[in-house]
């Protein structure tokens, strides 16, 4: 499965930034805190337990006579909240540790804004409701024997599509966010389009966006979970494709096609590396270090050092070992006579050896300066028959054609077409997610 191979710590480096005519400072990186981050939380977490029919129906007959709710301050811990609370210390302690014992609730890993819920029986602490991660919600009660059992409440999750559309005004990440996509739906659209446009060269401010997700909602709305894309569509000047998920029923492989059933996926990705910048490209130059004007078999992205590198395709590695001038170096013989190498890298990637298979889109190794280098940067080269081509100009072919395969382009059609009818759906009602900033039709 060619978009499953990406573990999102892997992709969390990619950058969706976009160098506009204003403004080069644009460029803007996901960093790897920002993907583990409460990304998939609602943006409103407000769901009160108080309020919620299934809280008060566990109580049954025996109804607390209060409620109150306080949120976590930063520094403050649990106790110190009850205590806020008035809550009885042993009470709070007891509620607690029901929490805490069986790990329903790790209290070193609470956060601030976590909203708690004591239902008071007069003086007496009677329940506690938390919710220490959107739809996780946990309560814990007094029961007859005096102590405290506590539970977790199962509640019911409705899954949508959610259409997100828009102009890029700043990058593609910052929009699609502010429209209400995730980082992980961000970095599954920007794969999508990985092997036909370089997100950081190629995509401009005004350029229109749309996805299509899938999303996992509570009874009150609020989104619980994002998933995956449905539907991803770029229009710029350096691209204009849409592309829907299918799984095919022979091969059960999961890709994203154009309506006309072309896949998405390409042999070789255009660029093997994220959030770089090109600072040389292909073609006749002066040397830096031996000032000589000779032929730049490559192209060099700057990017920080231990950035990772990705193989382009899939294939065998030739060569992973220091290479005179191109320092540590990876070379990787693909199928049809291609060839994609990879030097200056500080060190390789886990597993890279010499007589390895290697996946589109495995680590080949990180961001170096070994070798002739004047500084941290990934020099990538793509030969034909051994011969070096610009990567950056090479046309490859597409992958799968489903229209080879009647039965399977007809099922793929249907797919398309419920997609497409949501969509349809989503622009004509309110339920429309419209940016801001959007020109008018
Ligand atoms: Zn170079």
């Amino acid at each position: 499965m060619i978009f499953g191979q990406y573990s999102a710590g892997t992709r969390s480096l990619i950058a969706l930034g976009v160098i506009g005519a204003v403004s080069a400072a644009a460029v803007l990186m996901l960093s790897p805190q920002a993907t583990t981050s409460a990304s998939d939380l609602p943006e409103q977490p407000n769901i009160s337990l108080a309020s919620l029919p299934i809280a008060q129906d566990l109580f049954g007959t025996a109804r607390p006579t209060q409620s109150i709710e306080a949120t976590l301050q930063r520094r403050e811990t649990l106790s110190g909240l009850m205590d806020r609370l008035d809550v009885n210390r042993r009470d709070g302690a007891l509620a607690l540790s029901s929490l805490t014992e069986p790990g329903y609730l790790d209290a070193r890993r609470v956060r601030s804004g976590l909203k708690v819920t004591a239902y008071m029986d007069g003086d007496a602490l009677s329940a506690i409701a938390v919710e220490p991660e959107a739809g996780r919600r946990l309560l814990t009660k007094r029961e007859a024997d005096g102590r405290f059992y506590a539970a977790e409440l199962k509640s019911k999750l409705i899954s949508e599509p959610i259409v997100v559309k828009g102009s890029i005004t700043t990058s593609l990440y910052e929009d699609a966010r502010v429209l209400g996509a995730a980082d992980q739906q961000v970095v599954d659209f920007a794969q999508v389009f990985a092997y036909d446009v370089d997100f950081q060269r190629e995509v401009h401010p005004g350029d229109k966006f749309e996805m299509v997700f899938e999303s996992l909602s509570d009874e009150r709305g609020n989104i619980i979970r994002r998933g995956d894309v449905l539907y991803a569509s770029l229009n710029g000047k350096a691209v204009d494709k849409g592309f829907y998920r299918f799984t095919t029923p022979d091969e059960g492989v999961t890709d994203y096609f154009q309506g006309n059933g072309e896949s998405a996926t390409r042999f070789l990705m255009k660029t093997p590396i994220n959030g770089a910048r090109l600072s040389s490209s292909f073609g006749r130059r002066r040397h830096p270090i031996s000032g000589y004007s000779r032929l730049h078999k490559g192209t060099d992205f700057a990017a920080p050092s231990g950035t990772p590198i990705y193989a382009a395709g899939h294939g065998t590695v030739e060569r992973a070992s220091r290479y005179g001038g191109y320092g540590k170096y990876v070379r990787v013989r693909h199928a049809n006579g291609y060839k994609t190498a990879y030097a200056h890298m500080s060190r390789y990637g886990p597993g890279v050896k010499s007589g390895r298979r290697i996946r589109q889109g495995d680590i080949v190794g990180y961001v170096g300066s070994t070798g002739a280098s004047t500084g941290p940067h990934l020099h990538y080269e793509v030969y034909i028959n051994g011969k070096p081509v610009n990567a950056m100009a090479l046309k490859l072919p597409t992958g799968r054609k489903l229209a080879n395969t009647p039965e399977i382009m007809t099922a793929f059609e249907a797919r398309r077409d419920e997609i497409d009818l949501f969509r349809e759906i989503e622009n004509g009602g309110d339920l429309m997610i419209t940016a801001a900033n959007s020109p008018a039709p």
